[in-house]
């Protein structure tokens, strides 16, 4: 098999969500852009192909701007690096449907912003200068996914692997009633978070393959902060895990 060297980007929101990814990584180079501190590395760990992979890695703080900026200081860090194959963005989300609990796996198929509304001069949720309310990854990286995640699906800590629709926007969401009004409007709605779909148009601008990884931590209700603050300290020693069974499977990833 011939071999192929990839740059994968991982971003998420908060330290906890990425930082067991550091250990994974030698010939570390850090930097910092302002406030942000991002390391790039090659993943050290035997994968069962000879290919190269450097991870270029960082986390934004929560929200939309956040992660924007954030995204695209990833995209545009270093000249001397070879461009990023792929952005993903993994972390954790509230549950936006009944049948998803903590520890379930949501590939974003379809990304929405939903605290967009320029109505009505355009349709709720459609974002005005590009016109489109949805962003899609490609179907390639989807089929990749779901190929690499069979291997975590009821293993470990995580439970089933879904796709679906993610929405985001500038609001952690405690609230049934937000999540009712949400469903309503957004088709198959599975999960709610604050950072997604920002990331997912700054790729689509910057024609960069992107992929949003959510593992549930709450149920976006009243218990979500609860919830939330017990999970993420489990969830942290085990992120790395969902970007690691990606890289073992990146023979099939195709992009080029
Ligand atoms: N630890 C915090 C909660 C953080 S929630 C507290 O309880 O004070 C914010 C982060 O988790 C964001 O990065 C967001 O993307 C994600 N998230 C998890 N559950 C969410 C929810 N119910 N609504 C919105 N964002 C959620």
């Amino acid at each position: 098999m011939s071999k192929n060297n990839f740059h994968i980007a991982v971003l998420s929101a908060m330290p906890e969500e990425i930082s067991s990814l550091k250990n994974k990584l030698k010939n570390i180079q850090n930097f910092k852009l302002q406030n942000q501190e991002i390391i790039s590395g090659i993943w050290k760990e035997e994968l069962s192909h000879s290919n190269e992979i450097r991870i270029t890695s960082s986390w934004s703080g929560w929200g939309k701007v956040n992660s924007a900026q954030a995204a695209t200081k990833l995209i545009y860090l270093n000249q001397d690096f070879p461009k990023i194959d792929l952005l993903i963005f993994t972390g954790v989300a509230g549950s936006a449907d009944n049948n998803l609990k903590q520890w379930d796996i949501v590939v974003g198929d379809a990304l929405i912003q939903h605290d967009m509304d320029a109505s009505p001069i355009f349709p709720k949720y459609v974002i005005p200068n590009i016109n489109k309310s949805f962003f899609k990854p490609r179907k390639e990286v989807l089929k990749w996914t779901f190929e690499s995640f069979k291997e975590l699906e009821n293993k470990i800590c995580f439970k089933k692997v879904y796709s679906g629709t993610i929405a985001t926007g500038d609001q952690f969401i405690s609230d049934k009633e937000n999540i009712i009004s949400l469903k309503s409007e957004i088709t198959n709605l599975l999960a709610v978070e604050m950072e997604g779909a920002s990331v997912a148009q700054v790729c689509f601008n910057d024609n960069v393959p992107w992929l949003i990884v959510r593992v549930i931590s709450d149920s976006a209700n009243d218990n979500a902060v609860t919830d939330f603050n017990d999970f993420v300290s489990e969830y942290e020693s085990k992120s790395w895990l969902i970007i690691q069974s990606l890289l073992k499977n990146i023979n099939h990833l195709k992009l080029k």
